[in-house]
């Protein structure tokens, strides 16, 4: 009874599913870490994307430079040095505002790492994309000097996501970037300084708040710079908190990151799919907001959080959060953590994406983590369930399509396995409510032949089923992989229906015989015989389960019967092994079976019509009740 409980072949068949799963995500440049992932993202129902190389492109382009002395418009291609300047003083390289901005973008690229650099006769970005295009600005505003030698930094106080800034200290002179809210704070005449009205420090910190609004407002990511110099010798060693105080700012750089085509459409998508998506990323509100509308991700109303004043309530925060098209912008890795938490406990099956060290706990936290493959860090990555080798918003949606497709493949196979549960079961109730004087049908190499044998490649092969043209169409599954209707379908209909063909055609060869219940048992061959009827029954019963699985709401032939070449295979080598099992002497003999006589074989037969008809009054059934609205489409033809 217990062989006859378990599904044996489910676990092969779940994991093997999972993998194929994994394969196709793979080949659409998701990869996942974990085989349960694919299951998890299927049930997907909000996505947290960040900002920056997920809806946008990640190919930065310093646009804009201000200083006090005025605006300059840059205008370039990539990250090459050629570029056309225009605005106050363009014309003349020895203007105020164009050496200005020379000064700061010598200053912004001693704060960088990263740098362009010419590869194969391209300019391409080394390290951080953002300060390869201020490489690319000091170089451009430079003229045709070319490039500056590299600074020689004696200390680097690197970026990092709470300070929002990143400085580097050469020679006596302290070189800051960073956001406009981390630097600006700390330049001398803004804050406590008032001493008195002529405050120009002040008044261009004033100025300069009212240009990072502008700026960001156009979807620009504005960095402000700042510079002092350091008492001492040079080379002095100093602390974090002593240097980054009472600077000087230089001005300001806005920066292009143009959106990805495609992010438009796959948002759409996932609306289609009923799936929320909401932005969280580090920038500033107004650039956050701006790129949101240029991709289309911005709900309407459109509601734009900033990470200093969230709601210290939860239940506030999460009300506001619980919804499509949401901007967290300013966000503190801390926060990002809130922000997950607070959506799963809304309910929702929560896809974060990060890239960032920090992000870890967050990736975490998710039901499905998300890092990039291009840009993202090996600590977000370890963190992750999911893998974008392209960085791409839209291989999200594609897994998300991909996980339905399993999922309903789950539910397919899981139908098929436990119908053949209920046939195995029976005949240990006939034999066992009899109180043993009906023979048992089956033996336990039998249900494990079915199980693990003849049951096994049909069930691979509905756990391939290409994902149905419907599958992003409609709203993510909320139940159980069983529920109501698959319990139904199995214990109901399919299963019994198969067990009442089973168990006549086991009594068909023993009447035939001239048995009777309660007489004596029949001699061996009669029962084998018997036995090997039952065993063929179920084998055939299941062959035209295997159709009847491929859809919860459509019939096969309307499915088309060739439409999974997979499964006519399996459906070959299942006539094939239940041959073996039937005629190769030693092995039936094993099994405890013989070939059925005619009639027994005729009922064996007659199970592929029975089982073939149950499934379709279900269905019809099922469409005149109206059923559930929408999943009438029938798979994809592969
Ligand atoms: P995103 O969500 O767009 O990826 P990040 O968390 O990477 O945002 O960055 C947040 C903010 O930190 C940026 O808007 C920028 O002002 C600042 N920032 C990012 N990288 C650097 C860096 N390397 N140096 C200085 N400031 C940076
Ligand atoms: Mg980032």
């Amino acid at each position: 009874m217990a062989v006859a409980l378990v599904p044996e072949g489910l676990l092969p068949t779940v994991t093997l599913s999972l993998a194929i799963g994994a394969q196709r995500m793979a080949a659409r440049n998701a990869l996942v870490r974990n085989l349960q992932a694919v299951e998890t993202l299927g049930s997907t129902t909000f996505i947290c994307t960040d900002k920056t190389g997920t809806l946008t492109q990640n190919r930065m382009n310093a646009v804009e430079v201000w200083t006090p002395a005025g605006l300059l418009g840059i205008t370039g291609q990539g990250y090459g040095p050629g570029a056309q300047i225009t605005g106050e003083g363009a014309a003349a390289p020895g203007a105020a505002a164009f050496q200005a901005a020379q000064r700061l973008s010598a200053a912004a690229r001693a704060a960088s790492v990263g740098r362009a650099v010419q590869h194969e006769g391209q300019w391409i970005a080394e390290g951080d994309p953002m300060e390869a295009a201020i490489d690319a600005l000091a170089t451009r505003l430079a003229g045709p000097g070319g490039r500056a030698a590299e600074p020689t930094v004696s200390h680097r106080f690197a970026f990092d996501p709470r300070r929002l800034r990143e400085s580097a200290i050469v020679g006596t002179t302290l070189s800051v970037k960073g956001a406009p809210e981390s630097v600006i704070p700390l330049c001398r005449g803004d804050g406590g300084r008032g001493d008195g009205g002529g405050d120009s420090a002040g008044d261009s910190a004033d100025r300069a708040l009212q240009m990072v609004d502008q700026m960001a407002s156009h979807g620009l990511r504005v960095l402000a710079v700042a510079q002092r110099s350091l008492p001492g010798r040079p080379g002095a060693r100093f602390k974090l908190e002593e240097v980054e105080t009472g600077l000087t700012l230089l001005g300001l750089i806005g920066l292009h990151d143009p959106p990805r085509a495609e992010v438009r459409l796959s948002l759409q998508a996932a609306r289609d799919a009923g799936i929320k998506v909401g932005m969280v990323t580090g920038d500033h509100a107004f650039t956050a907001a701006a790129i949101a509308r240029e991709t289309g991700l911005i709900g309407s109303p459109e509601v734009v959080l900033e990470g200093h004043n969230l709601p210290e309530d939860d239940e506030v925060l999460a009300a506001l959060l619980d919804r499509d098209g949401v901007v967290v912008s300013r966000v503190t890795p801390e926060q990002k953590l809130r922000v997950a938490r607070l959506l799963q406990h809304r309910g929702h099956v929560l896809a974060m994406t990060g890239d960032g060290v920090n992000d870890g706990p967050a990736l975490q936290q998710a039901d499905i983590g998300v890092a990039m493959g291009l840009s993202g860090t090996d600590v977000a990555r370890e963190a992750a369930d999911l893998v974008l080798l392209d960085d791409d918003f839209a291989t999200i949606i594609a897994a998300v399509e991909q996980g339905r497709a399993t999922y309903a493949n789950i539910r397919r196979f899981l139908t098929y396995h436990l119908t053949d549960n209920v046939a195995e079961l029976t005949p240990f109730v006939f034999w066992a409510l009899s109180g043993g004087r009906f023979p048992l049908a089956l033996s336990v190499l039998q249900i494990l032949a079915l199980d693990i044998g003849t049951d096994l490649l049909p069930a691979l092969a509905l756990g391939s089923e290409a994902p149905s043209k419907g599958a992003l169409k409609r709203s993510p599954e909320r139940r159980h992989l069983m529920d109501a209707a698959l319990m139904f379908r199995v214990f109901a209909l399919l299963g019994p229906v198969e067990a009442l063909m089973e168990m006549t055609a086991y009594t068909a060869v023993l009447f035939g015989a001239g048995w009777r219940p309660g007489a004596e048992l029949p001699p061996s061959d009669v029962l084998m015989a018997a036995s090997g009827a039952a065993f063929s029954t179920v084998v055939l019963g299941q062959l035209a389960n295997a159709f009847a699985c491929r859809s919860a709401t459509v019939p096969p032939w309307r499915l088309g019967w060739f439409t999974n070449r997979l499964l006519l295979w399996a459906v070959l080598a299942e006539l094939g092994l239940l041959t073996v099992f039937l005629f190769l002497g030693p092995v039936a003999a094993l099994l405890g079976q013989a070939p059925p006589t005619p009639g027994g074989l005729a009922v064996a037969l007659a199970a592929i019509p029975a089982v073939l008809l149950a499934d379709w009054l279900y269905k019809e059934a099922r469409h005149r009740r109206g059923g559930r609205a929408a999943p009438a489409a029938p798979p994809k033809r592969s």
